[in-house]
């Protein structure tokens, strides 16, 4: 069934400084309203519980993408097509604009924001894995100030994070430390656009010759929350990349993640399919001699 408007409340702060105000004055009455294309979703299938949302898209305090020598910043409203057309982020982060450039089609990917993906906290979103693994940090912003948070911790459970009522999410910053890694990622769904994954994955390896130095792993649709799967990565630093090392990782992997059953896909299917990318993924290493 649709949703009746009428029972619905939108308003438009002039800036952010009242938008805040607004949101401490009467915690968890306001809710933000970004892009709309997770919102609008449930508005339409009449399954939206929250009533009143101020709209924080005009807002210049939660836009624009800024580099510096040590970080690059984007600003919680970013769109993916703003993210797939940036140079840096293009060259040094090129899991979130492939990321980016599987979400939706064009319409979402010039609507839809980085922020909103993140605050929605879908185990399923796209973004997400890539910002694990690049170790993102998220600046949230209230009326008491500023502060930031690794985005490893940010997820506490299914659809639950660390965002108190009265916040929102205003940067996304990546620092940038990952030049030479080796940089992978795949969404596995029904169709490659379009669709919500199955599994989707963002690894960086770095890597001298075959042996891995370091790793990072990053999956999403695996479990309640984005996860990295960072006992299999304690497991594989310092090893030879050889058919051995792949059949102990996916062993790894398995113990390690925990997927669930539903109308999307099995269990066993998602954890299959994870030992796949990652297997995919370190073959790209060993060294045919
Ligand atoms: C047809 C279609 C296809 C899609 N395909 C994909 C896909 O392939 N992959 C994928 O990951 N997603 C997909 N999505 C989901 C959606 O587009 C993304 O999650 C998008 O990034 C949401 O951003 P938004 O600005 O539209 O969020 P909104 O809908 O405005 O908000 C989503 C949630 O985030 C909160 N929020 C928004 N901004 C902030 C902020 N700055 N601070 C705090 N809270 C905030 C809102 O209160 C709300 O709870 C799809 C959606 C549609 C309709």
């Amino acid at each position: 069934m649709r949703a009746y408007l009428p029972d619905y409340e939108l308003q438009v702060p002039p800036n952010l400084g009242e938008a805040l105000q607004q949101m401490t004055a009467e915690p968890g009455v306001w809710k933000p309203f970004a892009g709309g294309t997770d919102l609008m979703v449930l508005l339409e299938a009449g399954k939206l519980e929250h009533r009143h949302y101020l709209s924080i898209l005009h807002l210049p305090e939660l836009r624009g993408i800024e580099a510096t020598e040590d970080q690059v910043t984007l600003g919680a409203l970013t769109t993916y097509t703003e993210i797939q057309a940036d140079v840096i982020l293009r060259r040094e982060f090129p899991l979130l604009c492939e990321a980016a450039s599987l979400t939706g089609g064009v319409a979402i990917q010039n609507r839809g924001t980085l922020g909103g993906n993140i605050a929605n906290a879908s185990p399923a979103a796209d973004s997400l894995p890539a910002l694990l693994v690049y170790e993102a940090e998220l600046e949230l912003v209230s009326t008491r100030g500023s502060h930031l948070v690794s985005y490893r911790e940010f997820h506490t459970g299914y659809k639950t994070t660390i965002m108190r009522q009265d916040e929102l999410i205003k940067s996304i910053r990546l620092p940038r430390t990952t030049n030479g890694w080796h940089q992978h990622s795949r969404k596995v769904g029904t169709r490659k656009a379009q669709a919500i994954s199955k599994v989707c994955f963002a690894g960086m390896a770095n890597m001298e010759d075959d042996v891995i130095r370091e790793i990072r792993l990053a999956f999403g649709s695996v479990a309640p929350v984005p996860v990295r799967a960072s006992k299999t990565e304690a497991t594989l630093k310092n090893r030879k990349i050889d058919v051995e090392t792949i059949k102990y990782s996916r062993a790894a992997l398995a113990a390690e993640l925990m997927p669930i059953d539903d109308m999307r896909s099995t269990a066993d299917y998602r954890l299959r399919v994870a030992a796949n990318i990652l297997e995919e993924f370190l073959r790209r290493f060993i060294i045919v001699r």
